[in-house]
């Protein structure tokens, strides 16, 4: 297991209840922030604070939330069989 800097009970309890409230508990787990995420070698990282499109959900090392890049991904592909 990877030391890691504790956050703070304060910060840790918000991102729990966040991460429990989206129904994904572990995300709790997870590094707090993206400095973290690269100290550790990770790929995901959760702040519990929403994205623009109001999601709760861990985000990657380009700072995007996770439930938006599916999104976009999922309309790309529509895009694409609309195309044909
Ligand atoms: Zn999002």
């Amino acid at each position: 297991m990877t030391h890691r800097d504790f956050e703070g009970w304060e910060e840790y309890c918000r991102r729990r209840a966040a991460a429990k409230e989206a129904g994904s508990p572990d995300w709790a787990r997870l590094p707090q922030s993206r400095d973290v995420m690269l100290a550790e070698g990770g790929k995901l990282y959760f702040t519990g604070i929403p994205c623009k499109n109001g999601h709760i959900s861990p985000r990657d090392g380009n700072r995007n939330c996770t439930q938006c890049s599916v999104a976009n991904m999922r309309a790309y592909y529509e895009r694409q069989k609309n195309a044909v």
